[in-house]
């Protein structure tokens, strides 16, 4: 039987405890969808061909997926791709063997609005059900997927200081939340791109963060909490004649980890009153950033979005 579109069940939860549970957060018509007067495609399962898999940061463990919307036959060229900012989607795979099909949640990184096409960024996990599965996937494979889910809005129209804090391969969903703010010439609010890696190998989409350097209103650190430095010092940061040859020009970091006293340092206006901290990561690293953005900035909860 065809569910109509926005109802959700138990069955729609794939069961990791998302922060953003599809049972709290129903996919629903979006803002964008109702302007322009068409219809969501991705709001009940839709169909999705993948254009391609590829490689990034030369690692065969992090694909680049791109997929594109499949009409059927009959259907109306009426429909948008609507996947705001911060929202996620969810896969959902009938594998041979399992009796229940395997649902898993994705954040895209990048979305045409028009040509209903979407990018997410996987790190495939070892003996993962669904890692599996998606490294073997050939372009045109048709998967499912339903949306968006999420709960965070961007206002533009009152400015914010913005403290973006990303994790690893979760740097990839805060890139459309940077670029909304600085594509809009008369948006105010300022970013503060906080990433947290490993090392400067794991810095992923590290051109598009250049890109977004240009803008008066973004600035970003990297914290490479296991970054190694012929200083020889325990840590240190772009001052550092060694550390420097391995940043582009105006790059700054941090050979440590992020903590309340590094995010203090980062403050962009002294009236914290509208400034907002959003965080995406595991749950351990968003529950922990949560407790060091609250000591930093004197912050309430509800100024403080978990992806
Ligand atoms: C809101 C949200 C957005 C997300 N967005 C992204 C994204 O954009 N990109 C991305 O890559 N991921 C994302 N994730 C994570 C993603 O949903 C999956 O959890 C991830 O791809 C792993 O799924 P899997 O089925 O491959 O692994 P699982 O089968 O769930 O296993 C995960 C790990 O646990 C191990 N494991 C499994 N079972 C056992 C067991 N019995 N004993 C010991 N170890 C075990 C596996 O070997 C594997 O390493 C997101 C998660 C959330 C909550």
């Amino acid at each position: 039987m065809l569910m109509p579109e926005n109802e959700v069940d138990e069955t729609d939860c794939c069961g990791n405890g998302c922060t953003n549970c599809i049972l709290d957060n129903k996919p629903k018509p979006s803002q964008q969808a109702l302007l322009a007067g068409k219809r969501n495609v991705i709001l009940s399962y839709a169909k999705f061909k993948m254009l391609s898999n590829e490689m990034h940061n030369g690692d065969a463990q992090l694909r680049l997926l791109h997929f594109v919307y499949v009409a059927s036959d009959d259907e109306e060229n009426d429909g948008i791709l609507d996947i705001p900012p911060g929202h996620h989607v969810m896969l959902r795979a009938e594998l041979a063997g399992h009796a229940a099909p395997l649902l898993r949640p994705y954040s895209p990184y990048w979305t045409d609005f028009v040509a209903k096409e979407f990018k997410i960024l996987v790190k495939l996990q070892p003996g993962g059900r669904m890692s599996d599965y998606l490294a073997t996937l050939e372009p045109l494979q048709v998967l499912n997927f339903r949306g968006p889910i999420g709960n965070y809005v961007h206002d533009s129209s009152s400015p914010k200081s913005i403290y973006i804090i990303a994790q690893g391969v979760a740097i990839a969903p805060t890139l459309p939340l940077v670029a909304q703010v600085l594509d809009k010439e008369d948006d105010m609010s300022c970013i503060r791109h906080l990433i947290c890696v490993k090392d400067l190998d794991h810095v992923y989409f590290r051109g598009r963060l250049l890109e977004f350097a240009q803008y008066w209103n973004y600035r970003s650190c990297l914290y490479l909490a296991h970054q190694k430095c012929s200083c020889g010092a325990v840590n240190c940061d772009e001052l550092c004649v060694h550390l420097k040859k391995k940043l582009h020009y105006n790059e700054t970091a941090r050979r440590l980890r992020l903590d309340a006293m590094q995010l203090a340092g980062q403050t962009i206006s002294s009236d914290q009153s509208g400034s907002i901290v959003i965080i995406a990561g595991t749950s351990i690293f968003q529950r922990a950033m949560r407790e060091q953005a609250i000591i930093a900035f004197n912050l309430s909860n509800k100024n403080i979005y978990l992806l």
